[in-house]
């Protein structure tokens, strides 16, 4: 099964996607955690992407479409993958239907995540995440036990520099500019499924196992 997650930051891809990895058991491929990961083990990839992503802009497509297609040819993904964040605009998208098709394969669906922008500016400026394990928390519910340490691994747990509010009004900005096209260009291939991320997890996640049934 082989998915692509589309929809503003801070639409729940992520929080889902991680969901979806336990149900299904395909890896779940995020290009931000990948660099994120690349900035806190100091690798040249994550200094290059830092200042890309400190500002809300889109790192290259030289320092991400190899990265991502590589990924894919790994043992874990050969009964399918969650792509969550890539592609983020046209080329990328164009990049990796070649790449699939040269291999005669494709993805089975584009879940376009939906939901109104005030929820998504509270939801991004709200969230915290754990700098040692990924995990993520949310101001507005969902707060670690002990406030600033990880439930799950006791790292610190802090507000991701591009989830500052002017950070966030920028990546929308370039959400519209730059990924809002590929949308269309999934519906045209008739893979785009929509779903309501304005729903409660438990119901979106009911709703992506309806969808995702016709794909196993
Ligand atoms: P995310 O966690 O998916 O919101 O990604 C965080 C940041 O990583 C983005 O704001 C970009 O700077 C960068 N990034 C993630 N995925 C991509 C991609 N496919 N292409 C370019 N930049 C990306």
């Amino acid at each position: 099964m082989k998915i692509i997650l589309l929809g503003a930051p801070g639409a729940g891809k992520g929080t889902h996607a991680k969901l979806l990895v336990d149900k299904y058991g395909i890896p779940h491929i995020s290009t931000g955690d990948i660099f994120r990961a690349n900035l806190r083990e100091g690798t040249p990839l994550g200094l290059q992407a830092k200042a890309f992503m400190d500002r809300g802009e889109l790192v290259p497509d030289e320092l991400t479409v190899d990265l991502v297609l590589d990924r894919l040819q790994a043992p874990d993904c050969e009964k399918g993958y969650i792509l969550d964040g890539f592609p983020r605009n046209l080329s990328q998208a164009e990049a990796l239907t070649k790449a699939l098709n040269q291999r005669g394969d494709d993805i089975d669906v584009a879940l376009h995540f939906v939901l109104e922008e005030d929820v998504i500016l509270k939801r991004m400026s709200g969230r915290r995440v754990c700098t040692v394990c990924g995990a993520s928390y949310n101001v507005n519910g969902m707060m670690p036990r002990v406030e600033g340490v990880c439930d799950r691994c006791g790292g610190p747990v802090v507000q991701r520099a591009d989830d500052r509010e002017e950070t966030v009004l920028h990546r929308l900005e370039v959400y519209h500019e730059q990924t809002e096209p590929i949308v269309a260009y999934y519906r045209e291939l008739g893979k785009e499924v929509v779903v309501d991320a304005g729903k409660p997890l438990e119901e979106v996640q009911a709703e992506l196992n309806g969808i995702l049934e016709a794909y196993l």
